[in-house]
């Protein structure tokens, strides 16, 4: 097979054919696409043969690296079952199993497993139930959210509600409806306070936003300690334990969108374990599978789940269902994901990783265009700035965080910007020499795009 060729058409067809997630086409259409045929391990390979590091985890999915056996034999197996079967009306077995194990290793007190297919829509789940749940328990005025700025929850109009970017959702904000906003623990461009260290300004304005809107309060819908699509903006310590604190004070529902920091992205099974926080509402997706379907799970206790039990007629059902609500082959994906972090023990191997690459990364910060480094697991942001002193910011036209990743594809990594957030998040499963690689690759790239 002539690849070249092969490559060209595809790249033709791509440009004539697809529209792309969060892309400017027209400046997708001037360039040339990257077109990834397969993958092993934590690299993927190009139409053409090149190899890359998969340094975002196929955005934030991939766990234990790409063709691993166990999950592609346990796919295969439940293929030669069944692929897909409803749902509504009926069940199966690795739906069955899978719920017991998530509700086993879920936070204490979560429960009940509601399956959908993607992270907005477990998220979108967890506002319906709590909104239902107060309708349905004599608090129908606890109608209200309260979100963080800056906060990413998904693209569906009722997660896009609960966002903050303005980037992405003030275009859509006559679609949407109102939700009460509490100031985003961005430290290193923290409004609220230059002192150093802070007197915790952001826990002390959320508290008193909390107490003004009690009565009417649903809700806290947050992630918990890392706000991933922010750009990687880690909360301080004892912010989550703080918000419990207050929901369980104030009778407000707590809502954790996991969906990014679940399934061991920040060095436990789930980032509220290291507070010993459980929500009343949990949402998890991405890496669920393994990064191999999609799959998504609301977890919720008994008290909200008993919230919707009455006779058929008073419809109090929680009406909502997607086609492929716990998908067989996502499910079976899901449960070989899960042994695996038994049998393979993917979290105490993580630990040294963790601390290798916080290591690694921290050298990063001496260069001149980085202003700040956020890393909490493996989950890290490098932020670019124009003036280290003053942290101004690059004006987007000059897209730095994009250049960067495409210098970092010429040095053999793939990873994603988030505006000029250079956005880290490698497989569980990665080598120390591949972060290694990988930062070395992005350092250099960084260098590149900032040398003027
Ligand atoms: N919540 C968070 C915290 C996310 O990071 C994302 C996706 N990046 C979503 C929700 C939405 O997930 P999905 O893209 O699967 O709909």
């Amino acid at each position: 097979m002539d690849r070249v060729k092969w490559t060209e058409g595809l790249a033709d067809d791509d440009r004539k054919f697809v529209w792309h997630p969060f892309t400017q086409m027209r400046d997708w259409e001037a360039e040339q696409p990257l077109v990834i045929e397969k993958a092993r391990g934590c690299c993927l390979y190009d139409t053409l043969g090149n190899k890359y590091i998969d340094g975002v985890s196929s955005l934030w999915v991939t766990v234990h690296g790409h063709r691993k056996k166990e999950i592609d034999d346990a796919v295969k197996a439940q293929l030669a079952k069944v692929a897909h079967t409803t749902f509504l009306g009926l069940s199966h077995p690795p739906a069955i199993e899978l719920a017991k194990r998530l509700a086993g290793i879920a936070p204490a007190g979560l429960s009940r497993v509601f399956y959908s297919d993607n992270g907005s829509t477990s998220v979108e789940i967890g506002v319906k139930m709590a909104f239902q749940y107060w309708r349905q328990t004599g608090r129908p005025k606890k109608n209200k959210f309260l979100t963080l700025k800056e906060a990413y929850h998904g693209d569906t109009i009722g997660s896009v509600s609960l966002g903050g970017m303005d980037l992405f959702h003030e275009i859509f904000r006559p679609l949407l409806f109102n939700t009460i906003k509490a100031p985003a623990p961005y430290c290193y461009r923290c409004g609220l306070t230059d002192e150093r260290p802070c007197g915790s300004e952001c826990i002390g304005e959320l508290e008193a936003i909390m107490r003004a809107n009690k009565d009417e309060l649903a809700a806290v819908v947050m992630e918990p300690l890392v706000q991933g699509a922010a750009g990687m903006l880690v909360q301080p310590p004892g912010f989550l334990k703080r918000v419990r604190a207050l929901c369980d004070e104030l009778d407000i529902l707590l809502v954790l969108d996991e969906v990014a920091t679940g399934f061991g992205r920040t060095g436990r099974m789930f980032a509220c374990e290291h507070e010993g926080v459980s929500p009343d509402i949990l949402c998890v997706a991405k890496g669920i599978t393994g990064g191999y379907l999609p799959l998504a799970a609301t977890i919720t206790t008994e008290r909200v789940y008993e919230g919707f039990l009455a006779d058929y007629t008073e419809f109090k059902t929680f009406f909502h269902g997607h086609t492929y609500t716990a998908n067989p082959l996502a499910c079976a994906a899901a449960l070989a994901s899960l042994d695996i972090f038994e049998n393979e023990k993917t979290l105490e191997k993580l630990q040294p990783k963790v601390e290798f690459l916080r290591i690694e990364l921290e050298k990063l910060g001496r260069m001149r265009h980085v202003g700040d480094i956020r890393v909490r697991g493996f989950m890290a942001g490098i932020e670019l700035v124009k003036n280290k002193k003053t942290g101004e910011d690059y004006p987007p036209a000059e897209k730095r965080g994009h250049r960067v990743i495409m210098e970092a594809r010429n040095q053999g990594v793939i990873v994603r910007p988030l505006g000029n957030v250079i956005v880290l998040m490698p497989p569980l499963s990665i080598s120390m020499p591949e972060i290694r690689k990988l930062i070395s690759a992005v350092k250099k790239s960084i260098a590149k795009v900032t040398a003027d």
